[in-house]
């Protein structure tokens, strides 16, 4: 049996409320409803593809962008406006004012609430969001062939992925966490989609193993299907020839008990050996990759830090014979920027004008004329 339960005046004075404010949602429950919806969407995103995988793309992209704005909520309410500087509190809670789009959230969190997105999981947003305009906007045909919905399932792989990490790793969704496992166990269905694409590719995998080439198991979508290269070095370029995972494997050797321990740049440095569990650090995996002239006291000054923007690891970056990898989560790349504003490198590139907009680690000079 319930009770009705009584206004508790047992906490010390309460805050007056105008009434112009009790009309409005509080942020914390704003942020609750933007979250809960963000689920709800995302359960029919993958519960209604195999019916349309036109509404299916659509529903994902608006899961995607509700989960960024929630999190940018939890900063401030205004950072969800289009144009903070012009906020009306009263039209963003009725829900009539513009708000930000997925791009400007991304940027947002970056900049503003200085919350660490990966580079690839921005990309994949981004490209959701994409495919979700152009989806909207055009009639399209083949979306619903075996191949046009295998290719939707991967890039959903690939944004469940992403997004989950950060769902994760975000304090402000540690509520939430059944309902991650859910979504995560109904992902995991998505896969039977992929079935028919796999069994096609048996050959092409066994004439790899044949030619005496490695498969690994893929990261993304869990099938045994990724081709790893041949490669002189520790590091071999790695693809899935049933979804979009692309990547590099690296193989280490434990210095405790030698095994072989195979590692790749879609779930990082392990933390440890998985034959003899004794622990792996960054440091110990930097002197077995890096193959560029050692830092000494000598060199200190002329020496420049390669940063990764994959996982914003500062310095992680080191020289592996032709290319750079990072000695965190193991991105790869053949070059490395220097930004013009901050004289740190950044693996695989700076922006043309990075002087002026800086790298991800740094703002630019631009920021000294931005009047917020
Ligand atoms: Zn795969
Ligand atoms: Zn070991
Ligand atoms: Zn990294
Ligand atoms: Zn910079």
């Amino acid at each position: 049996m319930t009770t009705p339960k009584k206004a508790d005046s047992s906490q010390g004075p309460t805050k007056k409320v105008s009434k112009r404010e009790a009309a409005f949602p509080s942020e914390k429950e704003l942020f609750s409803s933007l979250t809960d919806s963000a689920f709800e969407f995302l359960e029919t995103a993958i519960d209604g593809l195999l019916a349309s995988p036109k509404f299916s793309t659509v529903h994902f992209a608006i899961a995607i962008e509700l989960f960024l704005k929630a999190r940018l909520m939890r900063e401030h309410w205004s950072l969800l406006l289009d144009k903070p500087d012009q906020g009306d509190k009263a039209a963003f809670f009725k829900g009539e004012a513009k708000t930000v789009s997925p791009e400007q959230a991304l940027q947002r969190l970056k900049k503003i609430a200085v919350v660490q997105v990966p580079q690839s999981s921005s990309d994949i947003f981004l490209k959701i969001a994409q495919h979700r305009n152009k989806m909207v906007h055009f009639v399209h045909v083949g979306e619903t062939d075996d191949q046009g919905r295998e290719e939707i399932v991967s890039e959903q792989l690939e944004g469940w992925m992403a997004l989950r990490a950060l769902l994760e790793e975000w304090d402000e969704f540690r509520g939430y966490r059944s309902r991650i496992r859910h979504i995560n166990r109904k992902m995991e269905g998505h896969r039977g989609f992929l079935q028919k694409k796999f069994e096609a590719k048996k050959c092409e995998l066994q004439a790899h193993t044949d030619a005496g080439m490695h498969i690994s198991s893929c990261p993304m979508c869990k099938f045994q299907s990724v081709k790893v290269e041949n490669s002189a070095s520790a590091i071999a370029s790695a693809s899935c020839v049933v979804c979009s995972y692309r990547g590099s494997e690296i193989t280490l050797t434990c210095d405790d008990c030698g095994a072989k321990i195979r590692c790749n740049s879609y779930d990082g440095r392990p933390d440890c050996c998985p034959t003899c569990d004794s622990s792996i650090s960054r440091d110990q995996v930097e002197e077995k990759l890096n193959t560029g002239e050692p830092v000494t006291p000598d060199n200190y000054f002329d020496h420049t830090p390669i940063n990764c923007p994959s996982c914003t690891g500062m310095g992680t970056v080191v020289e592996h014979y032709e290319i750079y990898v990072c000695t965190e989560c193991f991105s790869t790349d053949s070059d490395y920027g220097i930004c013009g504003h901050c004289s740190e490198g950044q693996l695989g590139g700076v922006p043309e004008d990075s002087a002026f907009v800086g790298c991800e680690f740094c703002d630019g000079s631009a920021a000294r004329y931005r009047d917020d």
